[in-house]
């Protein structure tokens, strides 16, 4: 039975969600989460690579580098205080020809400025932390950088939520507001003071019911993985990312040894066919005209994702994936690497009005809501600084 009247109801239950009801909870508001899935981590929080990004890419005065860093060292510490995997392995950022030399020292700029710690390597200190990796000239080493299991993380999440006396109602969906301070849900009504959108994938639609997210369209991209084959050896320690293009919010195919050590390649961000598109049509019932009209759309206002729709969906074929993933280090045998059954989908927030994609969080209020609107790549990562900022911006 959910209760008829909370304080703070917060839509969705992903790694967004639950830091917010924790950081709401702690600083004694009463909470309630309803995640309309019937278990946690069903997306993006419990199918992303885990990687606790370190605060490298970032505009210096985005949303992204003011809580990136700040949310590794709070997650770090949760992990540790709770028990969870936590794999402190650090990550090399490679350069695969000589022209991606000017972005690497772009992002070495970025780094320090977000107060990263990053070090060059040459060539011989690159093959003493990652013997596999190869690069040209130089590559930037990042200590900070860890990985954790998303999924360890937010059943831990519940549990201490739980000990606080905050529910975390699963198989229970938002469904459309009922007036002001009153929504429906799939049981029943419930009356709030304040509410908070963290529903990943679905915020848009979330927000619409106050009038907000107007000018957004979402555009989800699939991630798919390969995964190297259990009991292969293949010496990749800790995280191996090219160098990306930083016009884009994504990484580029990368290698990652997970906090339990198996390694994975990927993921790749092809434009899916739906939010939940995980299988190849699978996922994909509603939306998919409505979507390609808007790739379409995309693909003729803009080049950077006319270059992202003309390079990413090859991908899904093996040999194109192959190709990127033995750019990065030595002796690459795709037999060593089938597919893995890990699929993620990024939603990504477009501005409709200029076609742009947007690269930073977005958070919107009106009235007794917050939205959080575009919680992209690194917001797991983020989530608990992210938080932090929200409560105090808007529940003070
Ligand atoms: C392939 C991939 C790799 C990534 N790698 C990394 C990484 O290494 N490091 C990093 O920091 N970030 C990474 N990210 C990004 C990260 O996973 C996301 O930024 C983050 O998980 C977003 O969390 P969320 O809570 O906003 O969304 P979600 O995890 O999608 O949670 C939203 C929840 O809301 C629920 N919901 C939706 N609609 C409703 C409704 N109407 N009623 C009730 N509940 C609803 C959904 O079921 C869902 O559980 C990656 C993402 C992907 C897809």
């Amino acid at each position: 039975m959910l209760p008829e009247r909370v304080e703070v109801l917060v839509v969705g239950g992903g790694i967004v969600g639950l830091a917010v009801a924790r950081e709401l909870s702690a600083r004694g508001r009463g909470v309630l989460v309803i995640e309309r899935e019937p278990e946690l981590g069903r997306h993006a929080s419990g199918r992303n690579s885990g990687v606790l990004h370190a605060g490298i890419y970032y505009a210096p005065e985005s949303a992204k580098a003011r809580t990136c860093l700040a949310g590794n060292r709070l997650m770090k510490a949760f992990c540790r205080e709770q028990g969870l995997s936590l794999r402190e392995s650090g990550k090399v950022i490679v350069a695969r020809e000589p022209s991606e030399l000017p972005v690497l020292e772009e992002l070495f700029r970025r780094a320090a400025q977000n107060g990263a710690r990053v070090e060059w390597l040459d060539e011989r200190q690159l093959a003493d932390v990652e013997p596999r990796a190869r690069t040209v000239e130089k590559a930037i080493f990042s200590r900070d950088t860890a990985v954790v299991d998303p999924r360890e993380v937010l059943e831990a999440l519940r549990r201490e939520l739980a000990g606080r006396g905050v529910p975390v109602a699963t198989g229970c969906a938002f469904l459309g507001r009922e007036g002001p301070g009153a929504v429906r849900t799939s049981a029943g009504t419930v009356r709030f003071s304040r509410l908070v959108n963290a529903a990943g994938a679905w915020c848009d639609r979330v927000a619409r019911a106050w009038g907000l997210a107007e000018h957004y369209r979402l555009i989800p991209f699939k991630g798919i993985y390969r995964k190297l084959r259990p009991g292969a050896d293949f010496d990749v320690r800790g995280n191996v990312y090219p160098v990306p293009d930083i016009r884009n919010p994504f990484l580029g195919v990368h290698f990652t040894r997970s906090a339990h050590g198996d390694l994975y390649v990927g993921p790749t961000a092809i434009p899916a066919l739906g939010r939940a598109n995980y299988g190849l049509l699978a996922g994909a019932e509603r939306e998919a005209a409505g979507l390609l009209l808007a790739d379409a759309r995309l693909f003729l206002a803009n080049a950077k994702f006319r270059a992202v729709a003309l390079s990413e969906p090859r991908k899904y074929l093996a040999a194109f994936f192959h190709r990127d993933a033995a750019r990065l280090v030595k002796g690459y045998d795709p037999a060593l690497f089938p597919a893995a059954d890990k699929v993620g989908i990024r939603p990504q927030l477009v501005d409709w009005r200029t076609k742009e994609l947007v690269m930073d969080f977005l958070v919107e209020a009106r009235d007794e809501t917050v939205h959080v609107l575009n919680p992209v790549s690194p917001a797991f990562t983020a989530s608990m600084e992210l938080a932090r900022v929200l409560a105090e911006d808007h529940f003070r």
